[in-house]
């Protein structure tokens, strides 16, 4: 490894800018709240990332959350390997999203019926479209901090990149889209009951993350969701439950079904791909009949269903049907958090850990845990967790470069990476 030179890296970001737009091609990559260089990763295995200067890292950012058995396994390889050798497109129906369709909605029964389409962004889209058109009515509720992709009707108030770059809403959102857009903060009952009696015929959905991700891990109050879910249907509204980061990555389902509930849509997309383009909308039957071909509501994609993303996808998700292994992962992350929080407290360093399934936090801030919403969250010292981050980067662990983001544990990371992790951030943290 070379003794942490990064110039390769910052030879091709300064490249970049010149022709990519602040030199990424998604914002969250870019080291703009933490300073620095972007690095250029090449290579991936197990836990483990390289970059384009020979550095490894021991990677918690698993791609945003699709890589939770680890980089390059081999039988999800594999499993691209002989779907590439048959052909990478056909714009025709293909077994595998029978196979697909056969798993998801075996493993989360609430998706009776589901239709496939390639990010989660045009996941999220399709259900509000769906919601609207079911229900004959306009407005959706979002919480603030949550994210649920880059399409218009959800960049207000959104979280992950639009929270980090402390934009209230993206540019570019008409008057009109934003007035159909309610926006509550979350864990909040008053105020979505609020909405509801200001709003008593016009909206459409809620829709949540029913653990947000996107402003760091934020756990529901208890009894909140069945209330929210309560309140929704009381008024004849739909329940939309985004779990793109949330499906398969707390239990073997969607974190609905772990917990009983069930919302009308559901949302799914990175691991379901296991790294490759995919996406899911999901749920009641006499909804989703409203998609084109059945129904009026029209959604499309040339790359729908592609058999390349399909076999990755089986093949990750026939991996994930083992419970035990999230018996592990929540057992780790557990650890990780209450490892953490001690470290805190006896350094005297105002934060806390929160976690849940393979996913964690670290919060910088006096705040008191738990931290329940955008206003709590953002009471977070970002300075600091910037110098943290670079001194986790330098020794050799590469977080998501956000303070307002979860970061994602894999069933590559062994318990040496974890203790090393461990100690890394007791040695950074103050
Ligand atoms: N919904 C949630 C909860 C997400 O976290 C994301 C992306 O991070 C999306 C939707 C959008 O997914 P994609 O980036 O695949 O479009």
């Amino acid at each position: 490894m070379t003794e942490n030179s990064t110039a390769k890296s910052e030879q091709l970001f300064a490249e970049a800018v010149k022709k990519i737009p602040g030199g990424v091609n998604s914002p969250v990559r870019a080291f703009q709240h933490v300073g620095g260089t972007p690095r250029y990763i090449v290579k991936g295995k197990g836990a483990r990332i390289w970059d384009v200067d020979g550095n490894e890292y021991v990677d918690f950012c698993g791609s945003w959350g699709p890589m939770i058995l680890g980089h390059a396994h081999p039988d999800v390889l594999k499993a691209a390997h002989d779907a590439v050798d048959k052909g990478l497109s056909f714009g025709a129906c293909v077994p595998d999203e029978v196979e697909m369709a056969n798993l998801l909605t075996t493993m989360v029964p609430s998706m009776e019926s589901v239709r496939l389409v390639t990010s989660g962004t045009e996941a999220t889209m399709t259900a509000v479209r769906l919601a609207r058109a079911f229900t004959n009515r306009s407005k959706i509720v979002k919480f603030e901090g949550c994210y649920h992709g880059h399409s218009d009707a959800f960049l207000i108030a959104a979280g992950s990149g639009l929270l980090t770059g402390g934009l209230p809403a993206s540019a570019g959102i008409t008057a009109g889209v934003a007035q159909d857009t309610l926006v509550v903060p979350f864990n909040d009952l008053d105020a979505l009951k609020a909405v509801f009696e200001k709003n008593p015929d016009t909206i459409a959905a809620i829709i949540a993350e029913p653990v947000p991700g996107n402003m760091g891990v934020v756990l529901p109050d208890p009894g909140y969701l069945e209330n929210l879910i309560e309140l929704a249907h009381a008024y004849g509204a739909l329940v939309i439950f985004d779990e793109v980061i949330n499906g398969f990555r707390i239990g073997p389902t969607s974190y609905a079904e772990l917990q009983h509930l069930v919302p009308d849509l559901t949302t799914l997309g990175k691991i379901i791909g296991g790294g490759l383009p995919i996406g899911a909308v999901g749920g009641r039957k006499a909804i989703m009949d409203q998609l084109a071909p059945m129904g009026p509501v029209y959604q499309a994609g040339t790359l729908s269903g592609n058999p390349v993303a399909l076999a990755v996808g089986i093949a990750t998700l026939k991996q994930l049907q083992n419970p035990e292994l999230y018996v592990r992962l929540t057992q780790t992350t557990t650890r990780i958090a209450s490892r953490i929080n001690a470290a805190f407290e006896r350094k005297g360093v105002p934060g806390h850990c929160a976690s849940v399934g393979a996913l964690f936090t670290i919060f910088f801030t006096a705040h008191p845990a738990p931290l329940r919403s955008l206003a709590d969250v953002k009471t977070c010292d970002t300075q600091r967790f910037a110098t943290f981050f670079q001194k986790m980067l330098a020794a050799g662990f590469y977080l998501p470069p956000a303070q307002f983001e979860a970061a994602f544990l894999s069933a590559a990371h062994t318990e040496s990476d974890i203790e090393n992790f461990l100690t890394a951030v007791e040695n950074s943290i103050g």
